[in-house]
């Protein structure tokens, strides 16, 4: 199976990290590399209906990555609209950084994202 994207929000935030994810393609000293996989094994990912739910007290928070020492958690904020749940992508992709970033220390953590690589 694969996924894709289409819809206009979705559209518009993808832009934006689109445009980022190219100036750092561009960078002067971005340079080939060959393929990384990480495997992921005890991966639970949670969705939950309320941000106190989330186990980090912090306002405003809509997902959490934890590591544990032999598993990985994801909490997400979600809605159900009729037997589908829903989250968002862009905070899912984050806490995935966050793991990928634990499981391999040469993927940037998805919070030390050097902003200053892009505009200096
Ligand atoms: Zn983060």
């Amino acid at each position: 199976m694969i996924g894709c994207t289409a819809s206009h929000y979705r559209q518009t935030g993808f832009d934006n990290f689109i445009q980022e994810f190219v100036e750092l393609r561009e960078h002067p000293d971005a340079k080939s590399f060959d393929r990384v996989s990480v495997r992921i094994k005890n991966l639970e990912v949670i969705l939950v209906d309320h941000p106190d739910e989330i186990p980090y007290d912090h306002p405003g928070v809509v997902g959490l990555a934890v590591g544990l020492p032999r598993s990985y958690r994801i909490y997400i904020l979600a809605t159900k609209i009729g037997e589908k749940f829903y989250v968002n992508q862009a905070v899912l992709g984050h806490e995935l950084l966050h793991v990928l970033h634990w499981r391999d220390k040469k993927i940037v953590d998805a919070d030390q994202i050097d902003l200053e690589l892009i505009r200096p």
